[in-house]
């Protein structure tokens, strides 16, 4: 957290998170304060406050009052996996010119920076594809933040290039990987990459220190549930944080019912066949994961995580904003509304302004945006609506 953000916290964090910002911001809005979204009306974008005052403080507070620190940076749509839960295999990917170029994607992360963005996290489709990666990696690291991590299926992840990422400052990595037998993992990720290659990834990436290494698994019911216990144990074995997604309705083909949900409690309990779990509760209050422990002998580092954003939502506390590889600026991932960064980037009249007032009218783009980040996902709510943008181009 920044020196602005930290001084903060005495007008936020005392009250139920959301009454208090509402009292901040002078706009009333009836919401449940509890860390669920089921309560609120999650697609109703509040309007601008007062004469853009939520612009006053250059950081980024929502509605609600929560303070966004962590940015998930999708570099590139494309992808050579072609997950169940992701993208259909007949995908069609955007246009070259229609991606943000590397001095694009710096600047937007610049601007984020400064407004207290202190964690980044580069995601795709896959990242590591985008051919400018180490040079990225190495730009958005000279920003000085707190945290730099990479979401990747781990496809092309060779200890030298980890080596070449690391030198350049990455500091965390987290891989997909959904299965551990070799056909269900062909199964979930229509590739023909081997099983192997991904865990040779992960163990190397173990060895390297890219510490703490995490690995997710989105769990489909019918699918691959009976693969939580052998990735638990993979994880008490090489020593890593298996964390556990339930599946979302983000998918392309749209395929997504309840039925196909494994809740977090029956994860849990599969995954407690590889050793008796003890809970840790979350990292931070804005964490994503609850993770725990195992009570017998494991290797350093291995830990059991569940994500579960349908039976046990989290976005009370929510701290994650998301910038597309088209340019689109996502304040949730369940967002119906988008905002256009690229065009505000490539604009030769703001660019002509001169390069402090052209990053502070992109600062102010995402000022706006992330002020109207809803409540939260409702996707076990009334009227939910699946956004249009699938998770394959929105990032991880
Ligand atoms: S990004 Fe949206 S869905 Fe995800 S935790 Fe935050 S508010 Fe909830």
């Amino acid at each position: 957290m920044n020196e602005r953000a930290a001084a903060a916290p005495r007008r936020v964090v005392s009250l139920p998170l959301i009454e208090a910002a509402s009292a901040h911001s002078g706009t009333r809005r009836r919401t449940t304060g509890r860390s669920d979204a089921i309560g609120a009306p999650a697609h109703e974008p509040p309007t601008h406050s007062p004469g853009h005052r939520h612009r006053d403080d250059r950081r980024l507070i929502d509605s609600h009052g929560r303070i966004i620190t962590d940015l998930r940076l999708s570099i590139t749509d494309r992808c050579n996996f072609r997950c169940v839960y992701c993208m259909e295999p007949e995908v069609r990917f955007a246009p070259a010119t229609a991606l943000l170029t590397p001095d694009e994607l710096v600047l937007a992360a610049t601007a984020c920076v400064a407004l207290g963005i202190d964690r980044i996290r580069l995601t795709g489709g896959e990242p590591t594809l985008h051919p400018d990666l180490p040079r990225l990696i190495e730009s958005i690291a000279a920003l000085g933040i707190r945290d730099l991590s990479i979401t990747t299926n781990g496809s092309l992840a060779s200890r030298n290039s980890m080596r070449r990422w690391m030198d350049a400052g990455l500091r965390r990595i987290t891989f997909s990987l959904d299965a551990v037998h070799a056909d269900a993992f062909t199964r979930m990720t229509r590739s023909p990459t081997p099983v192997e290659a991904v865990i040779d990834a992960i163990e190397a990436a173990i060895e390297l220190g890219l510490a703490p290494v995490k690995v997710n698994a989105v769990i489909l019911r019918g699918r691959n549930e009976d693969q939580v216990a052998p990735l638990a144990s993979l994880a008490r074995r090489l020593g890593f944080e298996m964390r556990y997604i339930e599946y979302m309705p983000l998918d392309s083909g749209r395929h997504w019912t309840p039925e196909h949900l494994v809740p977090a409690e029956e994860i849990l309990a599969l995954a407690a066949q590889a050793g008796e779990l003890v809970p840790l509760g979350r990292d931070a209050r804005s964490s994503t994961s609850e993770s725990f422990r195992f009570a017998g002998a494991a290797a350093p580092g291995a830990r059991i995580g569940v994500i579960a954003p349908v039976t046990r939502p989290f976005c009370g506390a929510c701290s994650r904003l998301r910038i597309t590889a088209d340019g689109k600026v996502r304040p949730c991932l369940f967002s119906l509304r988008e905002f256009d960064l690229r065009d505000a980037l490539r604009d030769p009249s703001l660019r002509a302004a001169g390069a402090s007032t052209h990053r502070r009218m992109i600062e102010d783009l995402i000022l706006d945006a992330v002020w109207t980040k809803q409540a939260g996902h409702g996707i076990t709510a009334e009227g939910f609506r699946q956004p249009a943008r699938p998770m394959s181009s929105i990032g991880g």
